[in-house]
């Protein structure tokens, strides 16, 4: 049995149809917090399994012990539930601190408590800031944290660390991930953002759809080919993929060491303007934008070298920004029926 923390959301959901679609038996637990339980029927409907789900939030430490005692047979444990929003961590720390950090202590009190080792962690390029390198490699400095939830990231790596030191049966890989998007081809289950979106690719197909009127570009005098910031836009069912090697490695001994790092993402960099015209000219529309400030806290150009996660854990993106910008607005057309 394996345990997917944060299971209904954007990541967790498609990570949980990868793992059923394996043979994997799993369970969720998720507190719904920014997910609903729409999304236990959408991983239903395309694999035909329905996984075992408790509502439950990680913050309850009882009901997590409580959790651990009832189940005797969790193999191994992906745990995404985390809160994710960079501006809301700036206005709500604590809150950040809370979901983000406590959350993992209880989660690893219990797993070495249980004698548990198995666990993937979802971190983030964020630990990196403004590489000094593209592409960027494990290797490269973690920078301070700009945000409390860079930072929530950044003492989560910390933790595992010393988890590991004091545990040396206790085993983990965090996933580096580059930015995730898109939504399962089907459109049975997709990102669901709680108000305004943060992120891009929501704000651009909110935008194609009529929810908003017009997407900001923020920043435009960037160094980069057109002044726009460059990511890696990873598709979520590549990236889904990669947690489901990444447990296999745990799961058959085949790690390296205690703790691994992987960076998640496939190797290419888009600027803003590039992902606009590649949505625009994919789903054949037009996407109202305007040129903003740049985004406070916001680097140049993020991209990975994915040679590690390529030659150690066999996983390399096959998806493209295209297929992901289709499926992202699939997901949203889905979402207005
Ligand atoms: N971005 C933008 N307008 C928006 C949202 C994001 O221009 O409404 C830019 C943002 O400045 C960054 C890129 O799109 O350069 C990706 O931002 P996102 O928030 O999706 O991910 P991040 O890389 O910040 O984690």
């Amino acid at each position: 049995m394996i345990l997917v923390t944060g299971g209904l959301g954007f990541i967790g959901s498609h990570t949980v149809v990868a793992l059923l679609e394996q043979g994997y038996e799993v369970v969720i637990i998720d507190n719904l917090s920014n997910s609903s339980l729409a999304v236990l029927d959408g991983i239903t409907k395309i694999t035909g399994v329905k996984p075992h789900f408790e509502q439950l939030d990680l913050r309850n430490k009882p009901a997590v012990h409580y959790f651990f005692e009832k189940h005797k047979n969790i193999e191994g444990v992906i745990h995404f539930a985390a809160s994710k929003a960079v501006g809301e961590s700036v206005k709500n720390p604590l809150l950040y601190y809370e979901n983000n950090i406590g959350t993992l202590v209880y989660l690893l009190q219990e797993m070495t408590r249980h004698g548990l080792s198995n666990l993937i962690f979802s971190s983030s390029c964020t630990v990196y800031g403004q590489a000094a390198t593209l592409p960027i490699t494990e290797e490269a400095p973690i920078q301070k944290a700009l945000s409390p939830y860079g930072n929530t990231k950044q003492i989560s790596e910390a933790i595992l660390k010393d988890t590991v030191n004091a545990y040396p049966a206790f085993k983990a890989i965090a996933l580096r991930y580059f930015n995730p998007i898109g939504a399962h081809p089907s459109a049975l289950i997709g990102e669901l953002p709680r108000g305004t979106p943060q992120n891009l690719i929501p704000y651009i197909t909110q935008t194609a759809i009529g929810k908003r009127e017009e997407l900001a570009v923020f920043g435009s005098d960037y160094d980069t080919s057109d002044g726009t910031a460059v990511r890696d836009y990873i598709h979520v069912i590549d990236l889904a993929e990669a947690h489901i090697v990444a447990l296999a490695r745990l799961l058959a001994a085949k790690n390296k060491s205690n703790l691994e790092f992987f960076n998640i993402g496939t190797g290419t960099g888009s600027s803003v303007l590039e992902v606009i015209h590649a949505f625009e000219r994919v789903n054949k529309l037009k996407v109202n934008y305007k040129i903003a400030p740049k985004r406070p806290g916001d680097v140049t150009a993020a991209y990975a070298d994915t040679t590690l996660a390529n030659n150690e854990l066999g996983w390399q993106s096959r998806l493209s920004l295209e297929d992901a910008l289709r499926d992202a607005w699939h997901w949203e057309q889905k979402l207005a029926e």
